[in-house]
C-alpha cells in the first residue's frame, strides 16, 4: 500500500479545549440497547467488547446506560483486528479513556498494543479519543483520508470550540494522521501478516468515509454509513451518495455488518435501514418540490414502521437530513 499513503512527520494538534459539535441539543430515547452477537470479553457501562470472528473483536457502545444516563467514554462502535504482524483498530471513540481501555484489551488479547488506527470519518465520536492510544512517545500509525484530515482541522482545529449541549466539553486532544490516504477512487489493501483488510473509501455519511472489509472473515466495519436501532445523523451528509455506498456495502447479504451506532447484523437483515434512508430521500425531495422548508418537511417525516422506534440522538434528525438534501438540491431553506 506504500505509494497511496504519504507519511507526514507525526504531528499532534490540540483543538483548544476540545468540542463535539457532532451531536447538538436533543434527547435520547429511553431504551438502552444491548445486543449480543459474539463471545463477551468485557462489559462496561459504556460498551461491550465481543469476539465476532477469529482474531476479530467489536466494541458495541451503549451510549444510554441502564439508569438512562449518557455514557460518553466511547459513544461509537469500533473494531479490533489481529494479524501476525499488525494489530489494527478501526475508529477512535469520543474520549481518550475509551481508546486506552481498548488498547489495554488489545494487549491482553493479541499480545501487543494496536499498531494502526483507522479513522473512519471526521466526527468527534470517531476521532476524539485518538490520544488515548498513545503511551508516552509510543503510539500507533493513524490512517485517515486527506479529506477527513482537512475536515477535522477545519471543524475542531481552529476558532472557538462549541460546547456540546448533551455531552459537555470533552477533554479531547485530537491527533493528526501519520498516514494519509490521498486517492479515494479505489480500495487499499493493508497486509496484517497472514491476513489482509481492504480499506474502502466511500462517502455519504460525510464527504469522506472509510469502511473496512476483512478479506478472510466476511465481516465489514461500516462505521456511520450503517446505523442500527438509531436514526442516522446527516449533519455533514452527502445524501445522494449515501444509499449507493450502503448498497455497495450490502452487496453480499451474508457479510456481517458492524454498524457505527447500534448492533451487528448480516447485510441481508438490514433492509429496514435502507428502507429508512430511501424514505428520507423521497420525503426530502417531495418537500423540496412542494416548496416546504426543510424544517416544515422534517417535522412531518414519519419513519417506516420497522424503524419507528429507533432512538434519535437528536429529535431534529429528520430536519437535519432534509437540510442535507436541500444543500444538494440547491436551495438552502
Ligand atoms: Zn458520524
Amino acid at each position: 500500500m506504500g505509494s497511496v499513503f504519504s507519511k507526514p512527520s507525526r504531528r499532534a494538534f490540540i483543538a483548544g479545549t476540545g468540542a463535539a459539535t457532532l451531536m447538538t441539543t436533543g434527547v435520547f430515547g429511553a431504551a438502552t440497547r444491548k445486543q449480543s452477537s459474539g463471545k463477551l470479553i468485557d462489559e462496561q457501562s459504556f460498551a461491550r467488547l465481543e469476539e465476532i470472528g477469529d482474531g476479530v473483536w467489536a466494541v458495541l457502545s451503549t451510549p444510554v446506560n441502564a439508569n438512562g444516563g449518557f455514557e460518553t467514554t466511547t459513544l461509537s462502535n469500533a473494531g479490533l483486528i489481529m494479524g501476525d504482524d499488525k494489530v489494527v483498530v478501526y475508529d477512535a471513540f469520543f474520549r481518550p479513556e475509551g481508546a486506552a481501555w481498548l488498547s489495554e484489551h488489545a494487549k491482553k488479547l493479541t499480545g501487543r498494543y494496536p499498531t494502526h488506527v483507522i479513522v473512519s470519518h471526521l466526527h468527534a465520536d470517531h476521532c476524539g479519543g485518538l490520544a488515548g492510544f498513545q503511551r508516552g512517545s509510543e503510539g500507533p500509525e493513524i490512517i485517515m483520508t486527506e479529506v477527513t484530515r482537512d475536515l477535522i482541522f477545519e471543524t475542531y482545529g481552529k476558532g472557538e470550540p462549541r460546547e456540546n449541549e448533551i455531552f459537555g466539553r470533552p477533554p479531547i486532544r485530537l491527533l493528526g494522521p501519520t498516514q494519509i490516504l490521498h486517492d479515494e477512487s479505489k480500495p487499499v489493501s493493508l497486509d496484517l501478516g497472514g491476513r489482509s483488510i481492504s480499506i474502502d473509501p466511500l462517502a455519504g455519511h460525510t464527504p469522506s468515509d472509510l469502511a473496512v472489509h476483512i478479506s478472510d472473515a466476511d465481516i465489514i466495519f461500516a462505521s456511520d454509513l450503517v446505523w442500527e436501532g438509531y436514526f442516522p445523523n446527516y449533519v455533514n451528509a452527502v445524501p445522494s451518495k449515501l444509499v449507493p455506498s450502503v448498497k455497495h456495502l450490502f452487496k453480499n447479504g451474508d457479510n456481517l455488518m458492524v454498524s457505527g451506532h447500534g448492533g451487528i447484523a448480516k447485510a441481508k437483515d438490514l433492509d429496514i435501514y435502507l428502507e429508512l434512508l430511501e424514505a428520507i430521500d423521497k420525503g426530502a425531495k417531495e418537500a423540496h418540490a412542494l416548496g416546504l422548508t426543510a424544517e416544515e418537511g422534517g417535522a412531518i417525516f414519519i419513519s417506516p414502521e420497522a424503524t419507528k422506534n429507533w432512538i434519535r440522538f437528536n429529535p431534529q434528525y429528520p430536519t437535519i437530513a432534509y437540510q442535507a438534501w436541500y444543500r444538494e438540491l440547491g436551495n438552502n431553506q
